[in-house]
């Protein structure tokens, strides 16, 4: 037995037995239905375990079979979503919900391939319940995956381009044992996740020490390479708030654009913070409209833009007169503005 063959057996039996004392008990390993591991995927993309755990129990709650999930109302799943941000999930998932209750009678396709078919199904949740729900013996590969692989084996192509994915892709088949299959691919993804951490790998308790490559030249830090080629782009939202007595004014996004079928405020883009500051003098300037509360500018980090946002209030008391500066806008009382998807930024607004 070659060398790198009796390495690559050896790391998956030792982060089998890692994976047998310290994987942390989570709702979604201990079910093999697929809807239920779809979910879990489709929420922790993005999203940490702590965070989305609360989301998945609500989820699997509300909704305990796919038809349940199908059958919702829109605005129901994404109010339910609110505060995960990357709407563009909670839409595809409802949207997949809908063709396989319709068009395979609420039964998951049952393979790789035809799960890829799917919409909002990509390579690795695809894979994650081909293996997890129905044990197909097919490679996961996500962010924690590639940064074990990488450190370890001491691999320094950039895991964000079409090389790496390939390079990546093809180790991570050559690993899988045989048997245990989808017990390696958790074992590996939780590995990632608690014992070679993006930060702070525990490199003194770990079982594959010696032989790891980062480790022996303290190259944990260097490991995974990730050449980011997305640009951040920086935008400058001005939101008028109409207010009747105790009403506001919201309108629900329809536009390609993000948060897309949730509810915010009139809005203004401006083009910088400048103008973001200066928006009351300019924008309200020649009418008789006064302007009440204003508040402070707000940051909101997305993965590449980042958002300037600052609230001006307005009082106007015909509430017929809304339709002046928007048609899209519609009066809603607390309780009904608090019952609707908005950006988080929004509903934490709304709450102060
Ligand atoms: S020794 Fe450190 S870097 Fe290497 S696999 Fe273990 S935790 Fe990760």
């Amino acid at each position: 037995m070659s060398l790198e063959v009796f390495t690559k057996q050896n790391f998956s039996d030792k982060i089998i037995l890692w994976y047998e004392t310290h994987h942390r008990d989570l709702p979604w390993r201990e079910t093999q239905n697929p809807y239920y591991i779809w979910l879990s995927e489709v929420i922790l993309q993005q999203t940490r375990v702590k965070q989305g755990l609360p989301y998945y129990e609500r989820f699997v709650e509300t909704y305990p079979t796919i038809a349940d999930l199908a059958n919702a109302p829109e605005d129901e799943v994404f109010r339910l979503w609110q505060g995960l941000g990357y709407y563009s999930r909670a839409k595809n998932m409802l949207h997949t919900a809908k063709i396989i209750h319709q068009e395979y009678q609420d039964k998951f396709p049952n393979t790789y391939d035809k799960l890829l078919t799917l919409k909002g199904i990509g390579k690795y949740t695809a894979a994650a319940i081909a293996s997890f729900a129905f044990e197909e013996p097919v490679a996961v590969l996500d962010g924690n995956v590639y940064r074990v692989l990488a450190r370890y084996f001491g691999i320094s192509t950039d895991i964000a381009s079409p090389q790496g994915a390939k390079e990546f892709g093809k180790l991570s088949q050559e690993l899988l044992p045989e048997k245990k299959s989808h017990i390696y691919n958790q074992a590996i993804m939780e590995f990632g996740a608690v014992q070679c951490s993006p930060q702070k790998p525990d490199c003194m308790y770990c079982p594959l020490r010696e032989s790891c490559y980062a480790y022996n030249h303290n190259k944990q830090q260097e490991l995974p390479i990730k050449i980011n080629k997305v640009k951040v782009k920086e935008r400058f939202f001005a939101y008028t708030i109409f207010e009747n007595n105790d009403k506001i004014a919201l309108r629900k996004r329809t536009g390609k654009d993000i948060w897309q079928n949730l509810y915010d405020f009139h809005l203004t883009e401006l083009d910088s913070l400048e103008s973001l500051n200066d928006f009351m003098d300019t924008a309200w300037a020649k009418t008789d409209i006064s302007v009440g509360k204003i508040s402070s500018v707000y940051k909101h980090q997305l993965t590449h833009q980042k958002i300037f946002i600052k609230f001006f209030h307005i009082q106007i008391n015909n509430s017929q007169l809304l339709s002046v500066f928007s048609k899209d806008l519609q009066f809603f009382n607390k309780d009904e503005a608090h019952e609707l998807p908005k950006p988080i930024l929004i509903a934490n607004y709304l709450l102060e």
